[in-house]
């Protein structure tokens, strides 16, 4: 049983990189029949945003990830992280540094000019002299100062960090407030995470937080750390790549199954295969099976599986997803059909509108271009004898194929090619050459609508 949690700062959207590390924690967590916290880093509160923290909540709903228990917010347990950094200085396995801004600078400056990695010297680790009484203190853990601080990451088997590499970093800053690595291990701790899924640029923190857990005697959760998204040439993820908010995926048309099933696959396989359901997902995935390397984000991915899942999804909830496009079919006597017929070319919610659109909407202006290339003399003569042909049927025109039954003998009599009859209808009753089977189109608008677009066209 997992307790896995997610963990954004709100100081910006919620991005798929972050999306997809929840969505990992989500379907371990759920698989193992154990809990999905979700935790809001806001501790840094100049930099944090109520917006940007609806806007995470926002993304959360749309995709469906739904978490356990309540929301905490790192900003409301500042008097737990406290009561933790005073139980570490009674205990001396934490201290209060005096050391002045300028001293550290000066420090720094000294290391770099020996070509060494700045690092806090321990200069008031065993300090038991009278303090400086202009200087409000920081409070440093005691790290330790040789060995190897050794940890298994699920994704990247051992890791192995020198004691030396890590000096006695800061737990609490000179106004009491306490620093990024600490709060986050006492929340992991005592929020009782068992396994925390996060990205990779977080590894060099792990080792601190570890030091931490160490200090106050807490069990040391397991640690996943999943390598970045890149851009197809393999460079970091740019806004226009596709590293932008969430809830613009539901902007540009995407359906969140969509989006969870290209996300899952970026950085986790299982076999060759490509469309996973949720329950998939929650039957397959493992994080110890997350890839090594980095992953590239593919664009024409995301559309394909886009296209899949609007074929695959009801026809309700596609009229559904469409009211967010201002697209509204729920009551219209042919929806079904509409959809069914509309769907088959959209690779988005956005082309599905628009093809929607684009039959139930007359047309207010016909295609220059392709008027140009089909509309000849003599088609209003046949599209006249054409109206009548269908007129005379009409009582009996209900589907597509009613319809192909009537004018394939219409076309042998008139002795045309279908082209010449079905771009000009087309056009009049979509406005452009672009347009699925208009077999489909006239049963789904019916015979008045389209002798009504016919009629106008031909004026
Ligand atoms: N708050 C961190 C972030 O948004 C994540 C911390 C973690 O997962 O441990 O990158």
């Amino acid at each position: 049983m997992a307790v896995t949690r997610f963990a954004p700062s709100p100081t910006g959207y919620l991005h798929i990189g972050g999306l997809r590390t929840a969505l990992y924690s989500y379907l371990w967590a759920r698989k193992t029949n154990g809990e999905f916290r979700l935790r809001i880093e806001d501790t840094d509160t100049q930099r944090n945003n109520d917006e940007a923290m609806k806007a995470i909540l926002e993304a959360f709903n749309w995709v469906g990830l739904n978490y356990d228990g309540e929301v905490e917010y790192q900003s409301k347990r500042m008097e737990i992280y406290k009561k933790y950094i005073q139980q570490l200085l009674d205990e001396g396995k934490a201290y209060y540094c005096y050391m002045s801004k300028d001293e550290l600078e000066a420090l720094r400056e000294e290391q770099m000019a020996n070509k060494q990695t700045p690092r806090y010297d321990g200069r008031y680790r065993d300090f038991t002299g009278t303090p400086p009484s202009d200087i409000e203190p920081v409070v440093r853990i005691k790290a330790p100062l040789e060995g190897k601080i050794t940890f298994v990451d699920g994704v990247k088997s051992i890791m192995n960090i020198n004691c030396n590499e890590v000096d006695d970093f800061i737990i609490a800053r000179s106004n009491g407030n306490p620093t990024y690595n600490f709060v986050v291990a006492i929340d992991d701790a005592l929020m009782g995470i068992t396994d925390v899924i996060r990205g990779d640029d977080h590894l060099t923190n792990t080792a601190k937080q570890i030091i931490i857990y160490e200090a106050l005697g807490f069990d040391i959760p397991k640690f996943y750390h999943v390598p970045m998204i890149n851009n197809p040439q393999g460079k970091k993820l740019s806004k226009r790549d596709g590293a932008m908010d969430v809830m613009e995926y539901k902007r540009q048309g995407y359906l969140p199954e969509a989006l969870l099933n290209f996300l899952v696959r970026l950085g986790w396989s299982n076999k060759d295969q490509e469309i996973f359901s949720m329950e998939e997902m929650l039957e397959l995935f493992d994080p110890s099976n997350i890839n090594k390397s980095a992953s590239s984000y593919n664009q024409e991915k995301l559309l394909w599986l886009n296209a899949h899942y609007i074929k695959n999804v009801s026809n309700d909830r596609l009229a559904k997803e469409l009211e967010f496009f201002d697209c509204y079919l729920n009551g219209h006597d042919k929806k079904e059909m509409l959809l069914d017929l509309s769907k088959e070319r959209a690779q988005t919610l956005v082309e599905l509108k628009d093809a929607v659109n684009k039959i139930i909407n007359r047309p207010t202006e016909y295609e220059v271009k392709g008027v140009k290339k089909f509309i000849k003399e003599d088609t209003p003569k046949f599209l006249d004898a054409y109206l009548k042909t269908l007129e005379e049927k009409k009582e009996s025109l209900h589907l597509a194929c009613d319809y192909e039954e009537i004018t394939k003998p219409f076309i042998k009599e008139f002795e045309l090619k279908f082209p010449q009859l079905f771009q000009p209808i087309r056009i009049a009753l979509t406005g452009g050459t672009q347009a699925p089977s208009v077999y489909d189109i006239m049963a789904i608008l019916g015979y008045n609508e389209v002798n009504l677009r016919v009629r106008t066209a031909l004026d």
